[in-house]
């Protein structure tokens, strides 16, 4: 395994492990530190998804030492810490205090800190950060509820975070390519910098700071950095593989979407789908919250269904029936009840035959994966932007699609099987 990545949350976990095999690198996702048990030979990458972008400083420390020792151990010769593209941290974390760490772990005494996006609108300016066009701290996320954003320049942001003394490789530098930047490198090193702010506002950029950097111990930033990377490996040799193909070899079985997603694409996704005649279950949260509907009642009804197309169970509903809903049970109790009740029809279907699963929504897809007791997923073809088949490791073999509620085009929930072998 050439590259060990530490993210700090799950969905950005995602992110980076889609980047790294559209650009052609066979990459694992786990969910939390790895169990030793856990096979990742035949990765080139390793990306564990950590949730510790708000915990206690100590505590990140603690998990993403422990994801880079187990990422080592299992033969990563280079480490990558994940973080969000608008910096999202405080004043006392986790940025800087995780770079620190995992820069004493690695035995070096230099890295980068590129967060940057373009394709996202996340841009770098002079050690300025931009969120569509507008400095992060006039952004919304100023007043993000756990990590607002004051201060555009992350050179001031990280240096308040951190011991280790924070440079700059402005634009003149990256915009001159990958020698140029490995030029700036050296110089901020000598200027007694440990990590580097690095500018960037194109992936022509990217794919720059990505092949200066490939030989780095350690890179610190958002997925965008990564996109270079892959290509730079090829370059050097010290990678055989070539961008993924279409196809994505699953294990053979029934097919099922289980959307508890309310969210407008996943509204008229699975509109498609009953237009297009796939049989479908609506789930009713009153009902189940009054026990008149159980998962054992979807569980029957799944056992008459004959197709051998996909099914759908749904509890996918307007934003008018969603709010009457939370206005009886409450937010958070209506949700969990649909998220249970998932959970437990999810818990049953490997044993009904289902091996190629769907799921509609984060949070329902969180709930989803932790009843099928999902280890690690490899990250195959992305079906639409965003949105990978992967296959879980570990456990049950299953093919499994975990959408972001808004992701993906009206046919999703029909095409996304065409690219199963
Ligand atoms: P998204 O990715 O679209 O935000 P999530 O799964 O993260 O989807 O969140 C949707 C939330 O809404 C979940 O907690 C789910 O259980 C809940 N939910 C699903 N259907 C309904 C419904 N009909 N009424 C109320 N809450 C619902």
């Amino acid at each position: 395994m050439r590259l060990g990545c530490i993210a700090d949350d799950l969905t950005g976990a995602s992110d980076l492990a889609l980047m790294l095999a559209r650009e052609g690198l066979r990459t694992i996702q786990t969910i939390g530190v790895p169990r030793e048990d856990l096979d990742l030979s035949g990765a080139d990458a390793v990306v564990v998804a950590l949730k510790s972008r708000t915990i206690a400083p100590q505590q990140a420390i603690e998990q993403s030492l422990a994801a880079a020792t187990a990422l080592r151990k299992a033969g990563a010769s280079h480490l990558f810490f994940k973080y969000c593209s608008t910096f999202d941290s405080t004043d006392e974390g986790n940025i800087g205090p995780v770079t620190e760490a995992l820069l004493a772990f690695t035995g070096s005494d230099f890295t980068l800190a590129c967060p940057a996006f373009p394709a996202n609108g996340r841009t770098i300016y002079k050690g300025h950060l931009f969120v569509n066009g507008v400095p992060l701290h006039e952004s919304s996320m100023k007043d993000h509820p756990l990590t607002p954003m004051r201060d555009s320049n992350l050179v001031r942001v990280l240096q308040r975070q951190t011991k280790l003394s924070v440079g700059l490789v402005a634009y003149e530098d990256v915009e001159a390519g990958p020698d140029a930047i490995r030029s700036a490198f050296a110089r901020e090193r000598a200027a007694g910098h440990q990590v580097v702010i690095v500018d960037a506002v194109s992936d022509a950029h990217l794919r720059s700071i990505g092949a200066a950097a490939a030989d780095l111990p350690l890179i610190t930033g958002g997925s965008g950095v990564a996109m270079g990377l892959p290509a730079a490996y090829r370059q050097g040799g010290t990678s055989s593989v070539a961008p993924s193909s279409g196809g994505f070899d699953a294990p053979q079985g029934r097919q099922i979407i289980l959307a508890g997603s309310c969210s407008s694409a996943t509204q008229g996704q699975v509109k498609a789908a009953i237009d297009a005649g796939v049989p479908a279950l609506r789930l009713d949260p009153m009902e189940l919250a009054s026990g008149d509907t159980t998962a054992q009642t979807a569980l029957d009804w799944l056992a008459d269904q004959q197709t051998s197309g996909p099914v759908l169970i749904y509890s996918t509903s307007t934003p008018d029936d969603v709010q009457a809903v939370q206005g009886k049970l409450g937010r958070m109790n209506a949700g969990e009840i649909v998220e249970n009740a998932l959970a437990d029809i999810a818990r049953a279907l490997p044993g009904l035959g289902f091996t190629r699963i769907i799921v509609a929504g984060g949070e329902t897809s969180g709930a989803v994966v932790n009843a099928l007791e999902v280890q690690a997923l490899t990250i195959g073809p992305e079906i639409d932007p965003g949105v990978p088949w992967t296959r879980s490791l570990g456990g049950t073999d299953l093919a499994l699609a975990l959408k972001s509620g808004n992701f993906g085009a009206p046919d999703f929930f029909l095409k996304a099987w065409t690219m199963l072998r």
